[in-house]
């Protein structure tokens, strides 16, 4: 509202014109300046020269038998990004894009090894949100998709604003998770904002080691840098910490890499998310079988460890955490359009 009074000031319109403007955006939907009929014909000819409003539909909806959807965005030419609709009983989450592709190279992750396109802007990351025919029933977001979030600082932190407007879109920011790979500057810099969202750690490794062997990122922020970083955030925020940690078969998964990652996380408010890996066709990784995730939970709960597994979604799709890639135009062409 702030940006959009800024900009009626600037094309000399009533203040109110601001408000007027936001409903026809985020309330009515828009797809011109023109449909903004309440404004004088003048102000929206003016408007038009500099500004544009709309909506870019997703290409793609490709429906998982769980209930799942993976809608893909044309971003330009040759890019895309992907965002994901899970529904759950009484909420509704959609996982945003951040970038496309990922500068990070995680070893297990498929955008990882597409390498890195382009940034979003904080429009192209709403749009994911505004444009998918479910928008009206969503209740929670994550950002969780392509890319790394805080190598998209300035976006990111625009997209939480907009999404959580309480005159645009109102997600109330507790309802959205952000996670990093362990960008250590980033997560300084979100702190001073001191916002209520989720703070999710891609963690995966209980040392140096085995992080160095699948997460490129922690040999600029090694373990005890990021988890300092995770300390101090806390300070601040004095929000709780999630801890993602994708269980890989033969690499972090053993009884002592359970008790490690318990130390290691003591004195953090926390919750720990294991993640079966999710098989990429990239790579050999495979998940532990159920009994080993269950026994590695159990593991981190008998030494005080709060901890969780994820259930894994529209793995039929493609749609489940490391799975997503930017599409090219051949198999966008070859693919099935719901
Ligand atoms: N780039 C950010 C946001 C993406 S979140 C980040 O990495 O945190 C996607 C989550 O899925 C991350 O926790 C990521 O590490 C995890 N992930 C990536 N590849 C995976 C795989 N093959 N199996 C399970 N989880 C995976
Ligand atoms: Fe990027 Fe996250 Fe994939 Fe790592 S896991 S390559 S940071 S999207």
């Amino acid at each position: 509202l702030a940006e959009l009074q800024a900009v009626a000031k600037e094309m000399g319109m009533p203040g109110f014109a601001a408000r007027q403007m936001m409903e026809w955006v985020y309330v009515r939907r828009v797809r011109s300046i023109d449909e903004m009929t309440n404004l004088s014909l003048k102000h929206r000819e003016a408007l038009s020269q500099q500004y544009e409003v709309g909506i870019s539909d997703p290409v793609e909806g490709i429906h998982s038998k769980d209930g799942t959807i993976k809608y893909l965005f044309k971003i330009r030419e040759g890019q895309f990004v992907e965002a994901v609709y899970i529904p759950d009983d009484n909420r509704a989450t959609l996982c945003v894009s951040s970038q496309v592709g990922c500068k990070m190279h995680c070893a297990f992750c498929t955008t990882g090894r597409q390498g890195f396109s382009a940034h979003l802007t904080a429009g192209e990351i709403l749009n994911q949100f505004y444009a998918i025919p479910e928008s009206a029933s969503l209740t929670n977001v994550v950002m969780m998709g392509m890319g790394e979030p805080l190598d998209n600082f300035d976006n990111s932190i625009q997209f939480l604003k907009l999404v959580s407007d309480e005159n645009g879109l109102n997600i109330g920011l507790r309802h959205i998770s952000l996670s990093t790979s362990g960008v250590v500057s980033g997560i300084k810099r979100l702190a001073e904002y001191n916002l209520p969202i989720t703070l999710s750690i891609s963690l995966h490794a209980p040392n140096d080691e085995i992080r160095n062997r699948t997460m490129p990122v922690n040999k600029k922020w090694n373990i005890d840098a990021l988890l300092s970083a995770c300390r101090e955030y806390q300070k601040v925020t004095t929000r709780r910490i999630s801890f993602e940690y994708a269980l890989i078969e033969g690499i972090n998964d053993s009884d002592a890499c359970a008790k490690e990652l318990v130390t290691r996380l003591k004195g953090i408010m926390c919750h720990v998310n294991l993640i079966p890996a999710n098989p990429v066709k990239e790579n050999t990784f495979k998940k532990p079988d159920r009994k080993a995730i269950i026994a590695f939970q159990k593991k981190l709960e008998s030494l005080g460890l709060n901890a969780t597994i994820r259930r894994t979604l529209g793995a039929d799709i493609d749609a489940s955490c490391g799975q997503l890639k930017k599409k090219t135009k051949e198999e966008i062409e070859g693919a099935t359009i719901c």
